[in-house]
């Protein structure tokens, strides 16, 4: 058992925990965040029990783009909202709290008072080179 088989989200892909769905693929499902930041918050999830993005396989992230799409679409139609924040947290360092991979559609409002604290930092051109160096072939 992993902790993402374990964790809420699997319960509630099985049918053992209640959620208000809003759309359902094959591969994932979407439903309405219990304790949402506003209206319509959507958390777009697949059904394989995966705790990070990346633990996905190719054809499962493709899977997931797909519903959170479709999502995104949905929310925007039933709220109205101008805009919309795409968030997914990856380890509790990052905010994770529910360790399944999860998308969260966030409709956004001219001042809803939802942000970030984006606290941008100064890099050189040669750190930026090599770190891009590095990834692009691999990391
Ligand atoms: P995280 O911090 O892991 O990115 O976000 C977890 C999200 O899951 C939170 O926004 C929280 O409100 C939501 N959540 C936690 N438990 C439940 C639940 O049982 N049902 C639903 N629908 N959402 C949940």
């Amino acid at each position: 058992m992993s902790a993402a088989s374990e964790s809420i989200f699997a319960k509630i892909v099985a049918g053992q925990i209640p959620c208000h769905r809003v759309f359902e693929s094959a591969a994932a499902l979407a439903f309405l965040d219990i304790n949402p930041l506003a209206e319509g918050h959507t958390l777009v999830i697949p059904k394989r029990a995966v705790e990070r993005f990346d633990e996905l396989t190719a054809d499962e992230a493709a899977d997931l783009g797909r519903a959170v799409r479709e999502a995104a679409t949905r929310v925007m139609r039933a709220t109205g909202a101008p805009g919309y924040n795409l968030l997914q947290n990856n380890g509790s360092v990052a905010g994770q709290e529910v360790p399944y991979v999860h998308f969260h559609i966030i409709p956004r409002r001219p001042a809803d008072g939802l942000g970030f604290r984006w606290l941008a930092q100064k890099s050189s051109p040669d750190a930026l080179a090599a770190l891009a160096k590095r990834m692009m072939n691999g990391g």
